[in-house]
């Protein structure tokens, strides 16, 4: 079943606003299951609205329209797809009762003239009543093509579309839509991509879909089957192939768990506690941590230290090591690990330094340049990265590694 999506507004073509509804709407449709090859943005105008509806219309079996459903001239949406359907307008009582009730306790003493447009309704259509607004969704039916048509404010038309389009939809659908995610760090797209080509080659039913995201790689595996069960069964196998190609580079098949939730994950399971040491992250990593609901429980210190002074003083780096090495080095990041580690008492303890630019950067060590160590123990790990882009995201980058970085340390030591 395929949908497409068009979005009204002479706002969005002049980019006043962003199309956060159709990013909305796109995520939610590929969740569902439902094909969409197809997205228009068009302006607050008749004939072009009209076009673009009668063109989807001719191409897809769903449309959504967002937006030009207020009460003002320039909002044309109901009509335009009303006429492209061959649909009369009629009032629909119950919404005028709905509009008399939304503004029995708003400030206007009366209720504008052209808010009664909003009554008047595709004849036939299904009213989706709008709970933070006048205007209500519809669905319009005919001859096998539906037009659905919500709101442009996000904040009414999303509790329309989860509340009432989604059960709608999924109603349509004589098949039930099931996906799990694996979720990959420390490997990028090309490379994932690379070893799992044979499946994504040969896929039908689970089909696989691979997600960059910064310092990840998320692969979703979607099914389409009568029964949860039967979906589970055909994701199942593919989960565990997937799985045991990219062995400990994967760190959660939950969709919800994210990296900071794996690592405060393991270490609780192996009940260790961990600190942090950070220069270039400037807290980013304990920040991550602090983000995971009873981190308290695993993470107990984290030092943010900018200085050469400061990693001198709260983790007990060598001054000769800076001298000689530098603040960006292998041998600075190793002494910060270990020192974090001997002033908290924690069991293990992850260090970052790097050169997070626009300035500061030389041949030798260039901007991007990041060295990462963590401290278990006796046993010190040190990594080197060069990252690229700029400050924020070598920054961010640098985030995601340290966490991995912790990860791995706990598996490689516990497993
Ligand atoms: P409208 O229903 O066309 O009068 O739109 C009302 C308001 O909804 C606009 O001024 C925007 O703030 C918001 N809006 C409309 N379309 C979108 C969209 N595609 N994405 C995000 N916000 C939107
Ligand atoms: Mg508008």
């Amino acid at each position: 079943m395929t949908v497409e999506i068009i979005s009204v507004g002479t706002e969005l073509l002049l980019g006043n606003i962003l199309n956060t509804n159709a990013q909305f709407l796109g995520e939610k449709c590929a969740l569902l299951g439902l094909s969409m090859y197809n997205q228009t943005v068009v302006g607050d105008n008749r004939e072009r609205l009209g076009d673009a509806v009668v063109t989807a219309l001719g191409r897809s079996d769903i449309v959504i329209l967002t937006g030009g459903l207020g009460p003002t001239e320039d909002d044309l949406t109901k009509e335009t797809c009303a006429k492209a359907m061959g649909m009369e307008l009629a009032e629909d009582r119950h919404t005028r009762e709905r509009i008399k009730e939304y503004f029995k306790n708003n400030i206007y003493k009366e209720i504008p003239d052209n808010n009664w447009k909003q009554a008047m309704v595709p004849a036939g259509a299904i009213v989706l009543d709008n709970h933070n607004g006048t205007a209500p969704g519809l669905i319009l039916e005919k001859d096998g093509k539906r037009a659905i048509l919500l709101p442009g404010p996000p904040d009414e038309m999303i509790p329309l579309f989860t509340e009432q389009v989604e059960p709608y939809l999924q109603k349509l659908r004589p098949e039930l839509i099931v996906s799990r995610m694996v979720k990959i760090c420390g490997m990028g797209e090309s490379q994932v991509e690379d070893k799992l080509l044979d499946l994504i080659d040969k896929q039908t039913n689970p089909t696989i879909a691979t997600y960059a995201k910064t310092g990840e790689v998320h692969v979703r595996v979607t099914a389409s089957a009568p029964t949860a069960e039967v979906a589970d069964r055909l994701i199942r196998p593919v989960v565990k192939e997937i799985k045991k190609r990219m062995g400990t580079f994967v760190y959660s098949t939950k969709e919800e768990e994210t990296l900071e939730m794996a690592v405060v994950r393991l270490l609780k399971k192996h009940e260790l506690t961990a600190a942090t040491a950070e220069s270039c992250t400037g807290g980013l990593v304990a920040g991550r941590l602090v983000n995971v609901p009873g981190a308290s429980e695993v993470f107990k210190e984290g030092f943010v230290t900018y200085s050469n002074k400061a990693k001198r003083k709260h983790l007990d780096v060598n001054k000769n090591t800076l001298k000689k090495y530098g603040a960006v080095s292998r041998e600075t990041a190793k002494e910060m690990a270990i020192g974090g580690a001997l002033a908290t008492g924690s069991d293990l303890c992850v260090a970052i330094t790097g050169l997070a630019g626009p300035d500061g950067g030389t041949e030798e060590k260039p901007v991007g340049l990041v060295y990462m160590a963590c401290c278990f123990g006796e046993k010190v790990t040190v990594e080197k990265y060069q990252f690229k882009g700029n400050r924020e995201k070598i920054r961010e980058q640098s985030v995601v590694r340290a966490l991995d970085l912790v990860r791995r340390t706990v598996l490689e030591n516990k497993n």
